[in-house]
Order: C-alpha cells, then sequence, then structure tokens
C-alpha cells in the first residue's frame, strides 16, 4: 500500500490517497496542539503510540461489534483506513466531571457520574467546536436520525469496552472524544482514540496520563504517553 497524494493536514495527523479510493492512509504526527490551535508544541514519540494504540483498541472494538475504519497498520506512525464522510460530530463520553463539563456545572474534577454522558460538538474549528444537541444536528442536516441514534449507541458501547479495558490496566477512563463517518452507507468508527482525545487517570494516585499534562504544562507529558502505552502491554 502507497501513499499517493496528501488529502489533508490536519493538527495531529496527515491523510493521504491511494491507488483504492476507498483507502486512505494516515501518518500521526507529533504535533500537539490545545486550545483550539492556540497552544502548539511537540510530544516527542507521541505519533507512534498514537497511532499503535488506537489500531490495538480498534481492533478490540470490531471484536466487540463496533465497526471501525481500521485496516492494517503499515508501520510504528502510518495505517490504511477506509476512507469515509466523516459525519462533523465530535462525540463526547464522560463517565467523571473535568474539563469544560467542570468548568460549565462549577464542578470539582474527578466526580463519577451516576450514569455516562454524551455531548455532541459541532467539528468547526472557525466556531471553536460549539455544543449541539441531537435537534440542532438534525436541523443543519448534519446527520440523520437513524445516524445520529447508531452513533449514540456506538459511543456507549465504546465506552464499555474501554472502560473496562482501561479499568483492567489500572487507569480510570474519565472522558474521551470519538468521530464517526460514513462508509458505503454505514456509520462506522473513525479517526483516533489515544492520550490525545482520551482522558486517563492513573485509578490510585488519579495522576492524569493524557494530554491535560500539554493544555497544562504539568510536566512529563512524554512520560505519561509512554506509560499508557507500556500499560497496553503493545509490544509483548
Ligand atoms: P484535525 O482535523 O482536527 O486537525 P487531525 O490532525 O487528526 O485532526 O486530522 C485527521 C483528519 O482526518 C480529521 O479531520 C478526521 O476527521 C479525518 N479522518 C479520520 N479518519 C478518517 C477516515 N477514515 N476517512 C476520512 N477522514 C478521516
Ligand atoms: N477532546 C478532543 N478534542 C477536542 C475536544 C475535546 O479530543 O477538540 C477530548 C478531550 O481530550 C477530553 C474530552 O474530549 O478527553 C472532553 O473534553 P472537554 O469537553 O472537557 O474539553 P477540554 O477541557 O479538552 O477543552
Amino acid at each position: 500500500m502507497e501513499k499517493k497524494e496528501l488529502l489533508y493536514e490536519g493538527k495531529a495527523k496527515k491523510v493521504y490517497t491511494t491507488e483504492d479510493p476507498d483507502v486512505l492512509i494516515v501518518s500521526y504526527k507529533d504535533d500537539a496542539t490545545a486550545f483550539n490551535g492556540l497552544k502548539k508544541g511537540t510530544i516527542v514519540g507521541k505519533g507512534a503510540i498514537n497511532n499503535r494504540m488506537t489500531n490495538y483498541i480498534f481492533k478490540k472494538l470490531e471484536e466487540k461489534g463496533v465497526p471501525t475504519h481500521y485496516i492494517e497498520e503499515l508501520n510504528d506512525r502510518e495505517t490504511a483506513v477506509k476512507k469515509v464522510e466523516i459525519v462533523p460530530l465530535e462525540v463526547i463520553i464522560r463517565n467523571f466531571s473535568a474539563g469544560s463539563f467542570a468548568k460549565k456545572m462549577g464542578m470539582e474534577e474527578g466526580v463519577q457520574f451516576k450514569c455516562p454522558t454524551l455531548e455532541f460538538s459541532y467539528k468547526n474549528d472557525d466556531l471553536g467546536d460549539p455544543f449541539i444537541n441531537k435537534y440542532y444536528a438534525l436541523a443543519l442536516d448534519l446527520a440523520t436520525e437513524e445516524e445520529i441514534d447508531a452513533i449514540t449507541r456506538y459511543a456507549f458501547q465504546v465506552n464499555e469496552v474501554m472502560k473496562e479495558y482501561f479499568a483492567s490496566l489500572n487507569i480510570e477512563l474519565i472522558d474521551f472524544k470519538i468521530e464517526f463517518g460514513r462508509y458505503h452507507g454505514q456509520i462506522i468508527l473513525a479517526d483516533e482514540v489515544s492520550p490525545d482525545t482520551c482522558r486517563l487517570w492513573d485509578k490510585d494516585t488519579h495522576e492524569k496520563l493524557d494530554k491535560d499534562r500539554f493544555r497544562r504544562d504539568l510536566g512529563n507529558v512524554e512520560d505519561a504517553y509512554q506509560e499508557v502505552f507500556r500499560r497496553l502491554g503493545i509490544d509483548k
């Protein structure tokens, strides 16, 4: 599988076309951004960790019945994926209060919810990914009701699988963001699942093992990504 043309360069990944119109190659970068691109930096080794972690988890999710874009890991940083039409919704699931939720609700971080929550942001950098609900998404024709229902169902299923899996690594899954796409009429999970897109806390110490270390200048950013990768045991 060979890269043909650069289709898109995002903040964390480059996306290339291939000979096959249904297949793209994503290439994960070490670049890190936060606050809608305002803060920029590099997290050495992040690209390879996020690539390999995403693929590992996507394979687990496939086994549990969640369809994903994963086709084949080509090397440390690059993966062949099914080309989808991304549904412009950032789907956020939360198990504990943190980040924008804690701020908005005037709560401390780390409070466990009675049940998981789901929210949507409209994926639009110019607008700063505003919070929207299902009715906005329908009114703006971002997705059909059937698609939103499938996305909601899969998102909670992803949460159950990941929550249980991270718990086995002594990691609390606080919250995460996922994206879905349309592939030949079906909704499938796309993009990535990594310390860039999840909040992951050590269960005992509550140490943050995710991008909040970069966002909040907490130090040991590379170590945190490597610690998650080490616990996944992918190399074994
Ligand atoms: P951003 O666009 O937010 O800067 P990235 O740097 O991660 O994010 O760029 C990757 C882009 O590729 C994202 O816009 C994402 O929605 C998109 N994408 C992810 N998976 C697929 C896929 N299977 N097919 C098409 N586009 C995808
Ligand atoms: N998230 C993400 N991309 C975004 C916004 C959020 O991956 O553009 C993830 C973030 O890492 C966290 C979850 O979604 O795991 C919830 O983020 P929140 O809404 O609390 O926003 P933040 O505090 O990151 O601004």
